[in-house]
C-alpha cells in the first residue's frame, strides 16, 4: 500500500530487482512511538472493559458444563472510544493522522508482541487455567496454535477474549476507519465520496457487532475456538492491519464516484450487513425462545437434537431448519463476504490489494463453514444428518 501504491506487479517487480534484502530494508520497524499508541490504546479499552457499567449476560454452556458469565458494555465502550477519539482530534490533544503515519511500525509491533502475548496465553494455560475448559492436545505445536483454554481470565472479571477479539481486533477496526478518513481530510482538504462509503460502511458493520457482542459470545470464536495464536493473533493482528486496509488504500486514492453509484454502494452494503445481522438475531432467538417465537412470521421448523457433553451428560438443543437457516446451513457468510465487497468497491478495479480482504473472508469463511459442519455433525450425529437431509446447501441455496 505505502510503496507500491497497492500493485502486486510493482511489489513483484521490487522484489524481483531487489531481493528479500530489499523487502527487509523497506519492513517497518517497531519503534518507540508505536509500542506507545498501542499501550495507551490497550490500556483504555482494557479500562473500560472493566470500569463501564453493564448487564450481566451468560454465555453458552461450555463442552466442560461451565456458564461463562460476562458485563455486556460493549456499545458503551465503542461509543466512548469513538467520542474520545474524535474529541482529541477536535481540541488538537492528538492528531489521528500521526496513527496513519506510523501505521508500519505499529503493525510491525503487533506482529512481534502478540506473538509473545500468545506465548504467555499457552504458558498461562499449563500452568494456571482460569477454568476446567482447558487442557494440553499433547503437542506443543497444537496447543499453541488452536490455544489452551477456551475461556481464559485475568482474575475473575478481566475476559481476555473479549479483550483480543472485541474491545482491541474490532475495535481497533472502527478507530481506524475514522483514521483513514480524517488522513484523507488533512491530506487533500476534504473527504472523497468512495472514502465516506467505505468508512460508513465499515462503521456499520463495527456497530452491528457491538450492538449484537453478547450475541458473538454465542459463536464459533468464542464458545468453541481456544485463546491460541489462531484466533488471538488474528485479532489483535490481522483485524486491525488486514480487514481495514481497503480503507488504508483509498486514503491516497481520492476515488471520485458520484452521488448516484455512492447511494446505491451505500445502501446495497447497509441491506447486506443488516442480512448478515439478522441471521444471527434469528438463531439467537430462535435459541433464547426455545423455539416458540415466530420466524418470517410462522411457527419455526426445527429438529430437537441430542448429545453428549465431555463429562458424560446428555442435553439437547434445537436446530432451526426454517428462515435463513432453512435456505442454507451457513447462508449468514453470504451477505458477510458481500457486504464486505460493497465496502472495497468504492476503490474500484485499478489495484487487486484493496480486494485481498474480501478474497481473505471468503476462504475463511468457505473453511469455516466446513470446520463447522464437521463439528456439528460429531457433536449431533444423526440429528446434523436429518439437518443435511432438509437443507442440503452448505453456504449458498441450491449452488454449494
Ligand atoms: P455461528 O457460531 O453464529 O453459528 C454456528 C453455530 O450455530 C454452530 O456451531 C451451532 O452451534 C449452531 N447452529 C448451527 N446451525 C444451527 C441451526 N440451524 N439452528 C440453530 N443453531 C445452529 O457462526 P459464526 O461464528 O461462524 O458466525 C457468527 C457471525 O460472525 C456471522 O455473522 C459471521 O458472518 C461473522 N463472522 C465474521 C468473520 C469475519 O472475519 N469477518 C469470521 C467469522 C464469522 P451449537 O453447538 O450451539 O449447536
Amino acid at each position: 500500500m505505502v510503496h507500491a501504491d497497492g500493485s502486486v506487479l510493482q511489489t513483484w517487480d521490487y522484489l524481483r530487482q531487489h531481493g528479500l534484502q530489499g523487502f527487509i530494508n523497506i519492513w517497518p520497524k517497531p519503534t518507540a512511538t508505536a509500542w506507545k499508541i498501542i499501550a495507551c490504546y490497550g490500556a483504555f479499552e482494557a479500562a473500560l472493559q472493566l470500569l463501564l457499567p453493564g448487564k450481566r449476560v451468560e454465555g453458552p454452556i461450555s463442552p466442560a458444563g461451565n456458564r461463562p458469565v460476562y458485563k455486556a458494555n460493549g456499545v458503551l465502550a465503542y461509543v466512548v472510544t469513538l467520542v474520545t477519539y474524535l474529541g482529541l482530534w477536535w481540541f488538537g490533544i492528538f492528531n489521528p493522522t500521526i496513527v496513519y503515519d506510523h501505521l508500519g511500525e505499529i503493525f510491525s509491533a503487533l506482529i512481534f508482541g502478540s506473538f509473545i502475548f500468545c506465548i504467555f496465553l499457552y504458558i498461562k494455560g499449563h500452568v494456571a487455567p482460569s477454568s476446567t475448559d482447558s487442557g494440553s492436545a499433547g503437542n506443543i505445536i497444537i496447543d499453541f496454535y488452536w490455544g489452551m483454554e477456551l475461556y481464559p481470565r485475568i482474575g475473575k472479571n478481566f475476559d481476555i477474549k473479549v479483550f483480543t477479539n472485541c474491545r482491541f481486533g474490532m475495535m481497533s477496526w472502527a478507530v481506524l476507519a475514522v483514521t483513514y478518513c480524517i488522513k484523507q481530510y488533512e491530506t487533500y482538504g476534504k473527504v472523497s465520496d468512495s472514502m465516506l462509503v467505505n468508512t460508513i460502511l465499515m462503521l456499520v458493520y463495527v456497530t452491528k457487532f457491538f450492538w449484537w457482542e453478547a450475541g458473538y459470545w454465542n459463536t464459533m470464536d468464542i464458545a468453541h475456538d481456544r485463546a491460541g495464536f489462531y484466533i488471538c493473533w488474528g485479532c489483535l493482528v490481522w483485524v486491525p492491519s488486514i480487514y481495514t486496509s481497503p480503507g488504508m488504500y483509498l486514503v491516497n486514492h481520492p476515488v471520485n464516484l458520484g452521488v448516484q453509484l455512492a447511494i446505491f454502494i451505500l445502501v446495497a452494503g447497509i441491506l447486506c450487513i443488516y442480512i448478515n445481522y439478522d441471521c444471527d438475531r434469528q438463531r439467537q432467538e430462535f435459541r433464547r425462545t426455545n423455539g416458540k417465537g415466530f420466524v418470517w412470521g410462522k411457527a419455526p421448523s426445527k429438529i430437537v437434537a441430542s448429545y453428549t457433553t465431555t463429562t458424560g451428560e446428555t442435553k439437547s438443543s434445537l436446530l432451526l431448519t426454517s428462515g435463513w437457516w432453512g435456505l442454507a446451513r451457513h447462508f449468514h457468510y453470504v451477505p458477510e463476504i458481500l457486504g464486505a465487497f460493497f465496502w472495497t468497491v468504492p476503490a474500484l478495479f485499478d489495484h487487486f490489494l484493496p480486494y485481498f480482504y474480501v478474497v481473505f473472508l471468503t476462504i475463511l469463511l468457505f473453511d469455516r463453514a466446513k470446520r463447522d459442519d464437521d463439528r456439528c455433525r460429531s457433536k449431533y450425529g444423526k440429528y446434523w444428518k436429518l439437518y443435511c437431509d432438509k437443507v442440503p446447501s452448505r453456504i449458498i441455496p441450491g449452488i454449494y
